[in-house]
């Protein structure tokens, strides 16, 4: 399972992306920079996204990626998220106010986009890839992913944005394969009061989360806020966790 770090940011600056990452050159998990990073041949390939919640540095360039792809594309582009997720990007992005509805455009018959829906808990199979949402602890409602290559058995989780969590480390550890996981760390330890009311994580309360999680394997960190990068950078690294990195955009690893 090859897996490309397009934006790994809880932020936007001309260097920093907001959070995308890409499995395989088909599957995106999260849209925040898919435009940004990908030119259009490489953002054609995109057959399918995962949407961890409505936010916008989650969701923000499906619409122009959607939009690049109209009329190029015979197959519509296939997210799939929650329930609440669905419909909250049918009312507030894809409205016809913000943004054209492509799930009814060119025609309802042979639309740019499908919403589909993946309850918690329910694995889909998208090619060779296992996908398996849990709920975490965020502001709304958002899942994790578990991402299986059933060719190879290797597993990645992306926690997407949380503050501590149990479930989906109960679950991890229920896994027999873990090779990697990719979790929020949004915000220094000094303002832990501001990353628990926001749904995320600051290095103190990650490593207090980590130790929740019985494999050992490598942690990526990804949605630091760019002005607190600086500080957290020590911060992470005074945690002492040998498997522990910060996510490099433009980074590929194989899984
Ligand atoms: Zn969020
Ligand atoms: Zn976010």
């Amino acid at each position: 399972m090859k897996v490309e770090i397009l934006g790994a940011y809880g932020g936007s600056t001309d260097t920093s992306f907001l959070t995308s990452f890409l499995i395989d050159d088909f599957l995106a998990v999260d849209a925040g920079c898919l435009t940004q990073t990908l030119n259009l041949e490489n953002q054609a390939k995109i057959t399918d996204i995962l949407i961890s919640h409505t936010h916008l540095d989650h969701t923000l360039s499906l619409s122009f990626l959607v939009d690049n792809m109209f009329g190029l594309r015979e197959e519509p582009i296939r997210i799939w998220s929650g329930e609440e997720m669905i419909s909250g990007m049918r009312l507030h992005l894809f409205n016809d106010v913000t943004w054209p509805d492509f799930s009814v455009l060119p025609s309802a018959d042979k639309p740019s986009l499908t919403f589909n829906t993946v309850g918690e808990g329910q694995t889909i199979r998208l090619r060779h890839l296992n996908v398996t949402p849990i709920w975490v602890n965020h502001v709304v409602p958002c899942f994790a992913f578990f991402v299986e290559c059933t060719e190879t058995g290797a597993c990645l989780l992306y926690t997407a944005d949380t503050t501590s969590t149990d479930r989906v480390w109960k679950v991890a550890n229920e896994r027999p394969r873990l090779d990697a996981v990719i979790v929020d760390c949004s915000f220094p330890n000094d303002m832990e009061d501001l990353a628990r009311a926001s749904g995320h994580m600051t290095p103190r309360l990650l490593a207090q989360d980590l130790s929740k999680l019985s494999h050992d394997c490598s942690i990526l960190v990804y949605h630091i806020k760019p002005m607190f990068e600086q500080v957290m950078r020590v911060q992470l690294a005074e945690l002492n966790l040998k498997n522990l990195m910060v996510g490099i955009q433009g980074r590929v690893f194989e899984l």
